[in-house]
């Protein structure tokens, strides 16, 4: 059976994620004023890292990121050797999703949805992925662009998850390791 996904391209992923993304109506106002910071989510923090390849774990270790792991919980709950490196996008389970994609081609596709995102009125949210696609180097451009992916898709306006998970995933292996 030929794989219907096999043709896809880091760029015709950014489209299909992008077809599903509404225009802003003053009625999905609300929505604009959920926009994470992207600067806090990269800081450094303790359980922020996996402990087996050194990489950013998604959400940087500062959004529940796997079961009954909540950093902003009144008392500390520390998630264990496995859970950190459960969530990460190349050691665990996510990285079945991921695809061996050009990391050029992942950028630009960011700044494809980055222009997408701007000229549908979700300004805030093209910005969090600019400020990604500013970084100094083409690593921490893909690391950062893969934390901003995960933003938009668990708070943003995105209605296909699959093509972007597909990217976040196939992000992992560029991200660097410490
Ligand atoms: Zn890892």
């Amino acid at each position: 059976m030929i794989d219907p996904r096999v043709d896809d391209t880091p760029r015709s992923l950014a489209h299909a994620a992008m077809a599903r993304v509404p225009r802003r109506t003053p009625w999905r106002w609300l929505w604009s004023k959920r926009v994470p910071s992207l600067p806090e989510i990269m800081k450094e923090v303790s359980d922020g890292r996996c402990p087996r390849c050194g990489r950013l774990l998604p959400g940087g270790g500062k959004i529940p990121s796997v079961k009954s792991y909540f950093v902003y919980a009144t008392l500390p709950i520390h998630p264990s050797r496995y859970e950190l490196i459960h969530s990460c996008l190349v050691d665990g389970p996510r990285q079945k999703n991921a695809r061996d994609f050009d990391e050029r081609e992942l950028l630009d596709a960011g700044r494809f949805m980055a222009d997408e995102l701007a000229r549908k009125g979700w300004k805030p949210w093209s910005k969090m992925l600019r400020w990604a696609l500013a970084r100094p180097d083409d690593d921490h451009q893909a690391e950062a662009l893969a934390q901003a992916l995960e933003v938009f898709e668990r708070w943003g306006p995105a209605n296909d998850t699959d093509a972007l998970e597909t990217l976040i995933a196939s992000l992992g292996p560029h991200c660097p390791t410490s």
